[in-house]
Order: structure tokens, then sequence, then C-alpha cells
């Protein structure tokens, strides 16, 4: 997906937290004067809603702007979505994969509107299990497929720099609905991404 440049930011909200990022790096022991950190607290407020975006983001309308009749009635499989969230209890990232599959009932999407869906949801304070039910959830009501499947490997940065500190360690969650409740087709779905 193309780099698109975020340009919303809110002047209020930016300058609030800007204010408070200053008081917390000070709160940490920094000198807020020194040059390198002059500008940080600016940047971290801006870094701060790009990352938070999607909750300004509705993914219904992102499915529904690109929904086709179309009698093709197998399973579609969008692999290896690059997904990049914070988690809600530390504010610190997780990352990793992201595999969507549906089989159509009548309708298809623009296969480039599934990564965006995901962006809307990872672009807020999450856990990476209701990441999972709310990409099925939203693809699910609006697309109503016959089924939809949908699996995240993550790598936790609050798990791998803090904590019990593992580094290898990457969390699967999964989700499955209508057709992918059987058991051979969530196998096939698997065995086509390579689980
Ligand atoms: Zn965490």
């Amino acid at each position: 997906m193309p780099y698109k440049k975020f340009e919303e930011y809110n002047i209020q909200v930016t300058d609030d937290v800007k204010n408070r990022y200053k008081n917390i790096i000070k709160d940490l022991g920094e000198d807020t004067k020194r040059d390198g950190l002059l500008k940080t607290p600016e940047r971290a407020a801006k870094a701060m809603q790009f990352l938070t975006q999607g909750y300004h983001q509705d993914p219904v309308d992102i499915l529904k702007s690109a929904m086709f009749k179309e009698s093709y009635n197998e399973m579609v499989i969008v692999k290896d979505i690059e997904l990049y969230s914070l988690c809600e209890h530390h504010i610190l990232p997780f990352f990793g994969k992201v595999h969507i599959a549906y089989i159509p009932n009548g309708q298809i999407v623009g296969l480039s509107k599934l990564p965006r869906v995901v962006d809307v949801f990872a672009r807020r304070l999450q856990v990476q299990e209701r990441l999972t039910e709310q990409i099925l959830d939203c693809i699910n009501g609006t697309l109503k497929p016959q089924g939809v499947a949908v699996v995240i490997e993550a790598s936790h940065m609050c798990m791998m720099m803090r904590g019990v500190q593992k580094q290898n360690s990457i969390t699967t969650t999964s989700g499955f609905r209508g057709q992918f409740e059987k058991i051979e087709t969530r196998n096939e779905f698997l065995k086509l991404i390579g689980k």
C-alpha cells in the first residue's frame, strides 16, 4: 500500500498531548531543554495521533466503497498483511502478519480494502484477541459472505523488551465464521497459508 501522509492533526489535541509529553519526559529524568529533545514532545504527539487515527475511520464505509456483485464462490485469501498496532496495557507496539479468507456469497470486495480494514482497527489501542474479532465481525457483517477466517501472528514489544523478555515468542489468534467453522474448510485455509 502506498504511504499516505497523515495531515489532519488537530491543533488543540496536538498542543495538549505535547505539553503532557513534555512533563512525562521530565518526570522520567530527562532535560526537556536538551537540543535533541526540544521538538520531541510535538513529534511524539503527532506520532501518537497517527498511530491511533483508526478511531476516526469507519471500516464499514471502506468495505462498502468497493463491493461488487460476482458469482465466484470459492475461497479468497489475502495473506501476510503487515500489522502494526499498540497494546492497550502498555502502549507499546505489537506487530506481525494478518491472514484473511472469505467465501463470497454473491458479492466480492476489492482486495486492497482488506488491509485497510486491518489498519483501521490496528491503529487504535488494542489487544490482539479483540483485533482479531473486530476484523472478523466487520467483514462478516458487511460483506455477508458464506464464511470468513482471520489469523493473526504477532510479536509484542511489552513481552520482548520488558516483563518476561521473551524475544522469539509469537502470539497466534484466530477466528472463524460460517463455512470456516467446518473443520475441512478451516484446514484447507490453514494449509493454504502454510500453517
Ligand atoms: Zn502489553
